[in-house]
């Protein structure tokens, strides 16, 4: 065997660990291409950037759990805590087919800039399960829930690591999640989950605080813009909490929706499609498919609809260098995480198309689990009104603060609001110092 020299030790000591590698495409790959992008406008911070190309903690449990016909099913769960430099970790837990620990950590990451650029004392988690939970029953589901929340409480809290619903969980999976947690700890700990129903101290205003948040930022955009609200055509891809949601607003503001698509296909009225008829077909039926009043249009044709503005509101890497020609919106909102990739936002800076990223865009829910935190800890609850009136001052004032760095540095949305994020971060970072 022969034995590493000091020239090898040297050389190796900065390579990544085998799990970071940015030569694999996906989710963990385009965030490290976006902290690239923001690096040289961090000035003297930039010598804590490494900080951010890799997560700080990152978690691989085996969830099994018996299923009813009485055989045994493992599934992979995963919590990563990307940055804590700025207050505990925070983040949503998503159960999905696809999840994979490169995506979790992408997700982890963008907490961490999403928190911060929204001045949030938080830093950046995620979890997940791959798993398709249409596929489980009702019990099976909560064995899941339950079982993933105790093999990572070894990690999660209150104080230490705070989770919330996202893709395919909802306020009863947090309810699940709280009670497990609750009784490892021997003591009620409703601050351990944010997202919970309002009865075991979640938040008024938290289901639609995501949507509403988009809204908010795509009235902001639009005035900048100069375009009337009320005359905009919308295309919504995604059509649950966030999509669903933030139609609902933007119809109600006077827009004309006429595209939506979801996993079930894609429907379209150019005069507009009827939000709250859609919405009690997609909760009754689980999507938009069999809605009858509007054209269906194969998913592709989804991209190129005349629209004003384009949300997209379901899951990563949807606009692409193969899509991005085709979008006839003048803005996109980023009701998702991650929907563009880096080449598509060229593509779309290119062509004058203005995007409003994720880690603003969607900041809303997240702003209220903050808001549901703060009240579980001080057990006194406040009104929706009060708390909507916070949330949209919180997002007019991030992305006030975020067009202005645009603005002074001719970047993107995007870099500015990374500009902003990685600032606050590596700035604490920094103030803390390196321990031991
Ligand atoms: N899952 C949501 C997000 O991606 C909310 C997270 C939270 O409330 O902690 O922002």
């Amino acid at each position: 065997m022969s034995i590493p020299d000091a020239s090898a030790k040297a050389t190796n000591q900065h390579a990544l660990p085998s799990y970071l590698n940015s030569e694999r495409p996906g989710p963990w790959g385009i965030y490290l291409q976006q902290v690239d992008r923001v690096t040289p406008y961090l000035g003297s911070l930039s010598r804590w950037v490494e900080t951010l190309k890799r997560p700080k903690r990152a978690l691989i449990v085996d969830v099994p759990i018996e299923l009813d016909n009485g055989t045994m099913a493992h599934f992979e769960g995963y919590r990563v805590q990307h940055n804590t430099s700025r207050g505990p970790g925070k983040g949503g837990v998503r159960f999905h087919q696809d999840v994979t620990l490169s995506e979790v950590m992408a997700l982890s990451a963008w907490m961490s800039v999403k928190n911060a650029v929204v001045n949030l004392p938080f830093g950046g988690a995620k979890g997940g399960i791959r798993v398709d939970p249409k596929t489980l029953s009702r019990g099976e589901l909560e064995r899941l829930t339950r079982r993933y929340t105790s093999e990572i409480g070894i990690i999660i809290g209150p104080t230490k690591d705070i989770p919330a619903p996202d893709v395919n969980t909802n306020e009863q999976i947090m309810a699940w999640m709280m009670d497990t947690y609750s009784m490892n700890e021997g003591a009620t700990a409703s601050g351990v989950v944010t997202g919970k129903p309002i009865a075991l101290g979640g938040s008024l205003g938290r289901r639609e605080a995501t949507g509403r948040g988009v809204y908010t930022v795509g009235q902001e955009a639009a005035q900048h813009l100069g375009i009337d609200i009320a005359k905009t055509k919308i295309a919504v891809q995604g059509f649950g909490n966030v999509g669903g949601i933030a139609a609902k607003l933007f119809a109600q503001a006077g827009a004309t929706v006429v595209a939506v698509q979801d996993h079930g296909g894609t429907v379209y009225k150019a005069s507009g499609l009827d939000v709250l008829a859609l919405l009690s077909h997609v909760s009754e039926y689980g999507s938009v498919l069999g809605y009858e009043n509007a054209e269906i249009l194969p998913d592709a044709q989804f991209w190129g609809v005349d629209c004003d503005i384009l949300i997209p509101a379901a899951l990563e890497q949807q606009i692409t260098a193969e899509n991005a020609h085709q979008i006839q919106a003048r803005m996109v909102i980023e009701g998702a995480n991650g929907p563009t990739t880096p080449e598509a936002d060229d593509i779309l800076h290119e062509r004058g198309i203005l995007v409003v990223p994720d880690v603003i865009a969607n900041a809303g829910g997240v702003t209220v689990s903050y808001f549901e935190w703060v009240q579980d800890f001080s057990s006194f609850f406040w009104s929706e009104d009060e708390i909507n009136a916070r949330l949209v001052r919180i997002m007019r004032e991030a992305f006030a603060a975020i067009w202005q760095v645009a603005d002074e540095h001719r970047v993107s949305l995007r870099t500015a609001t990374f500009i902003v994020a990685c600032s606050r971060i590596l700035q604490a970072r920094e103030l803390r110092g390196l321990y031991p």
